[in-house]
C-alpha cells in the first residue's frame, strides 16, 4: 500500500495549491519553495511513487504524463526560451515526496552540472 503524501492531498484538493494546469491525466501546481522564477510540479493523476516504478504505469499512461509536462510548459509560454525538467529519484536523487513528479524550472539561465 502506498503512503499518503502531500501531493495526494493536493490532488484531492484537501491542501491548497496554486494550480496552473489540470487535465484528465495530470495536475500541475507551483512549487512551494521555488528554485527559479518559474517552478512548477507536474504529477500524474494515477499515482506511482517514483520514476523507479514507472513500469507500473502503462505505456499510454507514461506517454500521457510526459505529454502533460510538455503541454504545461507550452501553456506557461516556455517553449521558446526553454526550461529544465527534473525528475528526482530516491535518496541520491534527493527525492523528498514519494509521488512521481516532474519539476519544470524556467525563467533564468540554468547551469550544468546540477548540484
Ligand atoms: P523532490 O525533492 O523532487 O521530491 O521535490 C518535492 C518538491 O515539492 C520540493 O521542491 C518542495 O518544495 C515541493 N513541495 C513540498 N510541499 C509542497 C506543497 N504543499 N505545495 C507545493 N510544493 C510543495
Amino acid at each position: 500500500m502506498s503512503i499518503d503524501t502531500v501531493f495526494d492531498r493536493i490532488l484531492r484538493k484537501e491542501l491548497p495549491s496554486e494550480i496552473v494546469f489540470e487535465s484528465d491525466h495530470v495536475l500541475a501546481f507551483k512549487d512551494l519553495n521555488p528554485q527559479a522564477p518559474v517552478h512548477v510540479l507536474v504529477i500524474p493523476k494515477k499515482k506511482i511513487s517514483s520514476f523507479n516504478v514507472i513500469s507500473d504505469l502503462s505505456a499510454r499512461e507514461i506517454g500521457l504524463f510526459f505529454q502533460g509536462v510538455s503541454l504545461v510548459a507550452q501553456k506557461l509560454g516556455l517553449a521558446e526560451s526553454g526550461y529544465r525538467i527534473v525528475l528526482n529519484c530516491g535518496r541520491h536523487g534527493q527525492q523528498t515526496v514519494d509521488y512521481l513528479h516532474a519539476h519544470i524550472l524556467a525563467g533564468r539561465q540554468m547551469t550544468w552540472p546540477p548540484g
